[in-house]
């Protein structure tokens, strides 16, 4: 006998007829001699509808009264699936987050799970009752016990809480696809169904705009090692396994919020080749990276900064042995990368920098936690260590810095981080990194027979901000991401400019990054008045961006990959805006009409297309 916590999502239970088919399911699972905890989120489209209604009162509602509003939306499901569980003489009752015991953060709208009482759920298991709990909230313990939300798409995030917290043998999300797809369905039909994916590529394809999982709820997976599975509500398909390695024994107090970081790396072993002003238009890229892939250099970290006039940056790091390779490569293909009908002088650039060492931190934590970044930042500053090159992903943020610098970065960063010695990563000359640390630092390996790319994502909710013209020196990144986690804004795909120019006497480089669409506007104010304040340049935003994203783990060590992709955009004509890479994902910005074109031409270009076509049911 299995204790299993079920996850049914909006449209699973967005009528009588579904709940009721619901309530089939759950009953069979317990005649199969299961204990079942049901998870449920709010009808169809309700918490849609009653945001709409917030926003007809007014333009900015109250956190708290949202939270009071958008709670009730599950209230009504979890009453009548026991309602429908009882109707078939089956024994069960429902439960909101308050009356279970999911307490959190006083944080509204966003809150995360501090711990979950399993008291009154385990009594009411050994009871022989189905417990039907209210996806998406929670109570704050401190002071009034306020009903707090998790934030969109936040049962799954309950769910697998739950599960961690009842240490059940697994969690199942019921949805309205058969499992994860290569990418989503309703923008390719033809993306095809995976038998399994790995905890960390989940983490990146959910936090990288693909919705079937919530970003949190595959964090909290990966660091209890829940087995989750993701499964079709009409069907008896197996779906999808997001597999995860069996952490050590971690506590279930401070849920969500215990370390952030888990270890800190390092490598020595790097040098980075630049190229400076290359033509802002399509196809740059993918000359550039399609002869370095011909050559079989492969690159770590890439990153386009955001354009200047009409001209870019990309900067890629290598290792040190294939470094004379690399430089070779970029040199001979520069000319071609000239404007051809009026080439200057100073276009395309190559600069080669040898002493560099990269430095990262790397935790599952990281996810919507503005603050850790900033802190790393503020500790590389405090430590007198410039940065040359910010790369971001979910689960780590590595700063490419002076290699004479890199053993007092470290030692700062593991001071700042409580990271023990033996926790600790470093990387020489051709060896994978990271020595005993309680997570998988790098990420899992490939699942056997995977291609090197398993997804493709497309964010549409994200803005570009550009500060131009900030001092480069230690302590910029510090403050400006500082101010922004002081404002709760979360950034990602943090880019430093490569190009440096002295204005007043001072080194300057531009810095750009990404935030959600809906902070956008706010962040750039407050950065207005500050860099007005502190003599920084212009801050840009442009809202009408997209991110698209491939996710793998097979591409570590692969040349090639980041070429495949910069040439199906250049085949468009579609122009890459802005550049970053993590070891498992590589993402680009573009213009917003051209997300969904993007998207395809990847998902083709990779071969990622089976021969089914599926219809998402409305
Ligand atoms: P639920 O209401 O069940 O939580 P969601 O709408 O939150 O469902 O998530 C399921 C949706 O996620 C699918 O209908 C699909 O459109 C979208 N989706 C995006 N990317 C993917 C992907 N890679 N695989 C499967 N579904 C995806
Ligand atoms: N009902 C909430 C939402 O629509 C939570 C969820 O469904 O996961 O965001
Ligand atoms: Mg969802």
């Amino acid at each position: 006998m299995a204790l299993i916590v079920q996850k049914y999502g909006g449209t699973s239970v967005g009528s009588v007829e579904r709940i009721q088919a619901v309530a089939q399911r759950v009953y069979k699972t317990v005649k199969a001699g299961n204990s079942i905890v049901v998870v449920v989120s709010a009808m169809g489209k309700t918490t849609d509808g009653l945001v709409k209604l917030a926003t007809e009162i007014s333009p900015n509602p109250n956190r708290r009264e949202m939270d009071m509003l958008l709670s009730t939306g599950e209230q009504v499901t979890i009453a009548l699936l026991s309602m429908a569980l009882q109707e078939l003489g089956q024994p069960a009752i429902s439960m909101t987050g308050a009356q279970v015991g999911i307490v959190t953060e006083a944080e509204h709208s966003r809150a995360r799970i501090l711990h979950i009482e399993t008291t009154r759920l385990t009594r009411h298991i050994n009871a022989g009752k189905v417990v039907v709990v209210a996806g998406f909230q929670g109570i704050s313990s401190v002071g009034e016990m306020e009903i707090t939300t998790l934030g969109r798409g936040g049962s799954d995030t309950s769910a697998v809480a739950i599960a961690a917290a009842l240490k059940a043998n697994f969690c199942e999300i019921y949805t309205d696809v058969p499992g994860i797809l290569t990418t989503d369905p309703r923008l390719v039909a033809e993306a095809q169904l995976m038998d399994a994916i790995s905890c960390d590529e989940m983490l990146e394809l959910a936090s990288l705009g693909a919705k079937v999982l919530h970003p949190r709820a595959v964090e909290i997976a990966r660091n209890y090692g829940v087995p989750l599975v993701v499964r079709s509500s009409w069907t008896d398909q197996p779906g999808t396994w997001v597999t995860s390695a069996k952490p050590q024994g971690r506590s279930l107090i401070n849920l969500e919020i215990a370390r952030p970081v888990d270890a800190v790396e390092f490598d020595t072993n790097q040098a980075k080749v630049a190229l400076l002003r290359v033509p802002d238009k399509p196809g740059v890229a993918a000359r550039l990276f399609g002869e370095i892939s011909r050559q079989k250099v492969d690159v770590d970290l890439i990153i386009q900064s955001v354009h200047e006039g009409n001209s870019n940056d990309i900067a890629f790091t290598v290792t040190t042995p294939i470094l004379k390779r690399a430089e070779a490569v970029a040199t001979a293909i520069a000319p071609a990368l000239r404007s051809q009908s009026n080439p200057k002088s100073d276009e395309a650039e190559v600069m080669v920098e040898h002493n560099i060492a990269k430095v990262s931190i790397a935790g599952a934590g990281m996810i919507g936690r503005p603050g850790v970044a900033a802190k790393m930042f503020a500790t590389l500053a405090e430590a007198g260590v410039n940065i040359q090159m910010i790369s971001t992903s979910e689960v780590k943020v590595s700063c490419v810095v002076n290699a004479a610098q890199c053993d007092r970065a470290v030692t700062a960063l593991r001071t700042a981080f409580e990271i023990e010695a033996g926790e600790q990563g470093s990387r020489g000359a051709g060896e994978s990194a990271c020595i005993d640390s309680p997570l998988p630092l790098r990420p899992s390996a490939p699942l056997p027979n995977c291609p090197p790319v398993r997804g493709v994502a497309l964010d549409l909710n994200q803005a570009r901000l550009a500060i131009r013209q900030l001092p480069d020196r230690p302590g910029m990144a510090a403050k400006l991401f500082g101010l922004l986690a002081q404002h709760n804004i979360s950034v990602d795909m943090i880019i430093q400019s490569q190009r440096c120019r002295v204005i007043d006497g001072v080194p300057r480089r531009d810095i750009a990054f990404t935030v959600s669409r809906i902070d956008g506007e706010n962040a750039k104010k407050m950065l207005t008045q500050v860099a007005a304040e502190l003599g920084w340049g212009e801050v840009v935003l442009d809202s009408a961006i997209a991110k698209v994203s491939i996710v793998g783990a097979g591409m570590v060590g692969q040349p090639g990959i980041a070429a495949k992709m910069f040439e199906a955009l250049a085949q468009q004509q579609i122009n890459i805006q802005m550049i970053a890479t993590s070891e498992i994902k590589i993402s680009c910005v573009v213009a917003q009409e051209q997300g969904v074109k993007a998207l395809q031409a990847i998902h083709a270009a990779f071969e990622l297309a089976g021969s089914e076509k599926f219809v998402v049911p409305a």
